[in-house]
């Protein structure tokens, strides 16, 4: 495999995407876009890093930044933990580490959020250390080049391919060797028995290419299969205000706004069942629409209620379109209802 290094270093040279986090070397920079780019596209998390450093530029000014600004910068990206584990990151970096960030991987390991990977990553890209970033891509990228059937799922073949990234590290080039293999991963050797050998720049070394099998790997176990709950979404109006509600502290979603909502797929019927005293129109239907978590799928119908008086429904405060839209994080589960709601 130390083949694969030298012409990966100069494919990636030549043709690495220029991207906001690639044009300096500032820790907190790369912290923050490989924590966004976990479970995310590129194009998604362009203007998510460039609106969050615009608000907060620093480490300091991350660990000190209010909850509610913290969840609107991050909402529509999903996985509300990765930006709590940050600030709470940050907020050690700047208590113990006089706000420098940590360079050892021992250290980078003992930050909120930061597992193996991202400990790799910062640690080859910032600060230029031997540490493996081993995510689904490079797991990917090593099964082919290496013919290697072993469950991707699997520790076995985590550890291995860390113990051989880190192995293969070029000395003076660690950052760019873990970014020319997420490159590759991310541009050329990509899922789904779609990659695009003939412009593979270590295909030469390619042992699943030289088989014919890159398109049968990597093998992956399948995940368990996700919960499926259903839930009537309620878009309730009041002139021209909203009922919303906080969710609990803790669990998924925590602390963010949501519409209320009831257990089940309700109709019209069941609705006026139960609010019909207080409804000034019929329930209008806002469709049907699904959200996938990682462990936990959403089947919801929603409805847009108009009621009498803000006290008729109890158990949400009340806010008008600008103030929802400007202030509150709503979740993107709740975003085929909540889109109802004008700007
Ligand atoms: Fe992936 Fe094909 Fe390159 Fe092998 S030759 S690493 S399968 S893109």
């Amino acid at each position: 495999m130390k083949k694969i290094v030298a012409p990966l270093l100069e494919w990636y040279t030549a043709n690495k995407r220029n991207l906001p986090w690639r044009q300096d070397r500032d820790p907190y920079h790369i912290w923050v876009s490989e924590i966004m780019l976990q479970q995310t596209r590129v194009d998604t998390v362009i203007p998510y890093y460039h609106r969050f450093l615009a608000a907060l530029p620093d480490v300091q000014a991350l660990a000190e930044a209010d909850e509610d600004l913290l969840l609107k910068l991050w909402q529509g990206l999903g996985y509300y933990s990765r930006v709590r584990n940050m600030q709470k990151a940050a907020q050690l970096i700047v208590t113990q580490y006089s706000g420098q960030f940590p360079q050892e991987r021992a250290e980078l390991l003992k930050l909120p959020g930061i597992g193996p990977y991202a400990s790799g990553s910062i640690g080859s890209i910032a600060f230029g250390k031997p540490y493996p970033a081993v995510d689904g891509n490079v797991l990917r990228v090593f099964a082919r080049l290496q013919n290697d059937r072993t469950d991707i799922a699997s520790t076995t073949a985590r550890k291995n391919t860390e113990n051989l990234v880190e192995s293969l590290m070029p000395e003076g080039k660690c950052g760019d060797f873990t970014q020319a293999l997420m490159e590759l991963g991310a541009c050329v050797c990509l899922p789904n028995g779609e990659p695009k050998c003939a412009v593979c720049p270590v295909r030469e070394y390619c042992q699943a290419h030289a088989a014919g099998t890159a398109d049968e790997l990597p093998v992956k176990s399948s995940a368990k299969p996700r919960r499926i709950e259903e839930k009537t979404i309620l878009l309730v109006r009041c002139g021209d205000r909203y009922g919303l509600r906080r969710r609990p502290k803790k669990g998924l979603l925590a602390n963010l706004w949501e519409l209320p909502w009831l257990e089940g797929r309700l109709n019209a019927d069941d609705l006026i069942a139960q609010y019909g005293q207080v409804l000034t129109l019929p329930p209008e239907p806002l469709g049907e629409a699904k959200h996938i978590f990682s462990h936990i799928e959403w089947h919801m119908t929603g409805y847009l209620l108009h009621v009498s008086a803000e006290a008729d429904f109890p158990g949400v405060l009340w806010f008008d379109s600008v103030e929802i839209h400007r202030s509150l994080s709503v979740p993107t589960a709740f975003a085929a209802y909540h889109r109802f709601i004008p700007f």
